[in-house]
């Protein structure tokens, strides 16, 4: 058989056979936060396959949607849950950031409520279009399109099936778990998505701001404010002074925060202000919503400490290698982990690991 055959068998039965096997990736849950606002979230935001949370937020004569999910699947849910919930339509649907687990529900949202705008920065529009000069198909967002290929396909297997192979030569305590943490993806949750990116079509905002758009609805006032770089230069956040609740692009992510950043410094100074705010509700980008501030003080905790240190490497000039080996987050990497192994692989490849060497890059840049 062609290698191309061959694959195509090989996701399809793993599919088949997967299918009875692990809890679907693409199924929310809603949960009620007031008498007229809804949290969509995928539970266990563990698994390899990420889902971002979405919040609905219904006025008096529209509803606004903060996050459309990575599938059209995911938005479809949502889409669905409104019309239960409303006969208004969604006229604002916001990007809090372009990655495409918050993004790529978006042609969902546009063709269910046809005058539906879709609100994010400049920056986030740009990295979801087509790059100037291109043609045919809208190449925003890559990875997308790699997963419509064969060769996208089997370089993901490739990575997955090395990746299980280095977790088995380690054999930290636990490591069944994560084991099976990535088998699931691999087995099952790697065909559905790519499933679903055969139907993404990329789909821009088209209504962009700079630091502050105020939505008044009603009585109700819904901010969404720029308050400087966190997990990308789109990211926006939307605050609802009265309620005192506030929802999250990625720069803070639970129960293990997403350590990807271009501007460490600049995010951890962003999260210092978020603190600052005046809020009793904070829904991340991902995991459970927070009642208090205590986790974000987690993550910045972190994220000083592993800024400190790296600015002391890079002051003595040691190598980027050596920096990983004299960074020390023992005292706070239990309180994100509690020890357990699924945490501890997640917070390592997510969090420490990414925050160091993207500090690091920062830091001898600019010198
Ligand atoms: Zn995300």
């Amino acid at each position: 058989m062609r290698p191309i055959v061959i694959l195509t068998v090989f996701l399809l039965t793993s599919f088949l056979a997967a299918q009875r096997k692990y809890p679907d990736p693409y199924k929310f849950e809603f949960k009620k936060i007031a008498d007229d606002i809804y949290l969509a979230y995928r539970p266990n935001p563990l698994k390899a396959l990420v889902e971002g949370n979405s919040t609905i937020i219904i006025n008096d004569r529209d509803v606004v949607v903060f996050d459309a999910t990575g599938s059209p699947r995911g938005a479809g849910q949502i889409v669905d849950k409104i019309k239960e919930l409303t006969e208004k339509p969604v006229r604002y649907l916001i990007n809090s950031h372009g990655h495409g687990d918050h993004t790529l529900g978006n042609q969902v949202f546009v063709k269910a409520f046809p005058g539906c705008e879709i609100i994010a920065r400049e920056e986030t529009r740009k990295y979801m279009s087509a790059p100037e000069g291109s043609t045919g198909k809208n190449r925003g967002i890559a990875y997308v399109y790699e997963f419509q290929t064969e060769a996208g396909i089997e370089k993901r297997i490739k990575y997955l099936q090395d990746e299980i192979e280095k977790v088995k030569q380690e054999a930290k305590p636990g490591y069944q778990a994560i084991l099976d943490n990535l088998t699931e993806y691999l087995e099952q949750d790697l065909a559905l998505r790519r499933k679903e990116y055969l139907s993404v079509e990329v789909t821009p905002p088209t209504f962009t701001f700079e630091n502050q758009l105020t939505l008044h609805r009603g009585d109700r006032e819904i901010q969404l404010l720029y308050l400087g770089k966190g997990d990308t230069p789109g990211d926006v956040w939307l605050y609802l002074p009265r309620k005192k609740m506030l929802c999250s692009p990625d720069a803070f992510v639970h129960p293990i925060p997403y350590g990807f950043s271009r501007n460490p410094l600049e995010w951890l100074e962003t999260l210092k202000g978020v603190r600052e705010m005046d809020f009793d509700m904070i829904i991340p980008g991902h995991g459970e919503i927070q009642y208090d501030k205590a986790y974000l003080s987690l993550v910045i905790a972190l994220l000083e400490t592993i800024q400190d240190q790296v600015k002391e490497a890079v002051q003595k000039g040691m190598s980027l290698e050596a920096t990983e080996a004299f960074v020390k987050v023992d005292h706070l990497q239990h309180k994100f982990t509690q020890n357990d192994p699924v945490k501890t692989y997640y917070f390592e490849g997510y969090s420490k690991s990414p925050v160091i060497q993207r500090t690091y890059n920062e830091l001898t840049k600019s010198e």
